[in-house]
């Protein structure tokens, strides 16, 4: 059931008539910035949430800013055209939503000026992509993160992502689920498309890398530091993080629109707080997926309702 449309040139149109030529500047140069964001179904309600779609809309903006494009349309606007291809999609299932600012000539040359942009969105059915229940083994990258003085990491650009495929290749080739990236100067960053955080029981506080450590600034990560204030009294302590501190942490977790929180139960080969999904982690996912798909109260202000299906 269901059958994914998508918004291109200003149109909406079925999935597989959305196409761009191959001379698109943004296919040949990776000049394109994006979104990633999930609409969790909700079988009591039998209606789909989109989580937090005004933050990614307003970070897209911030994005396609720093690449010298605009969106074109006002958060609202995008906000809607969202909740309107979602509807019409009519997935009984959690989906992912792909909005795009790409740079849209068809013209070679590398450059940011004088080139026309577009915004592109699509919707497609997406489940878990760590293991949520086990945890997930990880390694220090080789790859490091690219530095703001190259390309800058709290923009979410298309070509940035080599930096994260590399680093994910070679971890999952290598046996291990997910990789995480230093900086330059050996401080912990941030996994291939996630942020990570680390849990000091004693203190009850979380600690994660913060925005100068070339880190996309995540939805996920706001969410989780919130919650942790809200709900445990944990502060979170945002600075640089050595490699070694991963070894010693009490438990350690990734947050991301794909990933959710997910536990990281191994670090080179070094079992974390035993290997065991960590009380604190677990807590955090339980009031985490409550939110994100529309069962809890207190932060249904985070959500955007799906009407039910328009029988496209
Ligand atoms: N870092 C990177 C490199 C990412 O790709 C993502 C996923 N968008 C994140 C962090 C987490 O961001 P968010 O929670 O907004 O999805």
């Amino acid at each position: 059931m269901g059958r994914s449309y998508a918004y291109l040139r200003r149109q909406i149109v079925p999935l597989e008539d959305a196409k761009i030529g191959v001379m698109t500047h943004a296919f040949n140069y990776g000049t394109a910035c994006f979104e990633g964001i999930r609409a969790n179904w909700n079988e009591e309600k039998r209606q789909a949430f989109i989580f937090r779609p005004r933050e990614h809309y307003e970070r897209l903006t911030q994005s396609a800013h720093i690449l010298q494009m605009e969106t074109g349309h006002t958060v609202e606007e995008m906000v809607s055209l969202t909740v309107d291809l979602v509807a019409r999609a009519g997935y009984e299932q959690d989906v992912y939503v792909r909005p795009m600012v790409y740079k849209s000539s068809e013209e070679l040359g590398v450059r940011l000026h004088g080139l026309e942009d577009d915004l592109l969105i699509f919707v497609t059915p997406f489940g878990a992509y760590l293991d949520l229940d086990k945890g997930s083994r990880c390694c220090t990258s080789s790859w490091r993160r690219v530095d703001d003085t190259g390309i800058p990491a709290r923009a979410k650009i298309t070509g940035i992502y080599i930096n994260s495929a590399f680093a994910k290749s070679e971890a999952v080739l290598d046996g291990y689920d997910e990789a995480i990236m230093l900086n330059h100067d050996g401080h912990v960053s941030e996994g291939s498309g996630e942020n990570i955080f680390l849990v000091d029981r004693d203190r009850k506080v979380l600690i994660t890398p913060d925005p100068a450590q070339n880190i996309l600034e995540g939805i996920t990560r706001s969410s989780v530091i919130q919650i942790a204030a809200d709900e445990l009294g944990y502060a979170t302590v945002e600075r640089s993080i050595d490699r070694t501190e991963l070894y010693t942490a009490d438990e350690v977790f990734m947050t991301g629109t794909a990933a959710h929180v997910s536990s990281i139960t191994e670090v080179d080969r070094r079992l974390v707080g035993g290997g065991e999904i960590g009380p604190i982690t677990r807590e955090l996912q339980r009031v985490y997926f409550e939110a994100i798909t529309g069962r809890n109260a207190k932060y249904m202000d985070w959500c955007v309702p799906v009407p039910v299906a328009v029988g496209a």
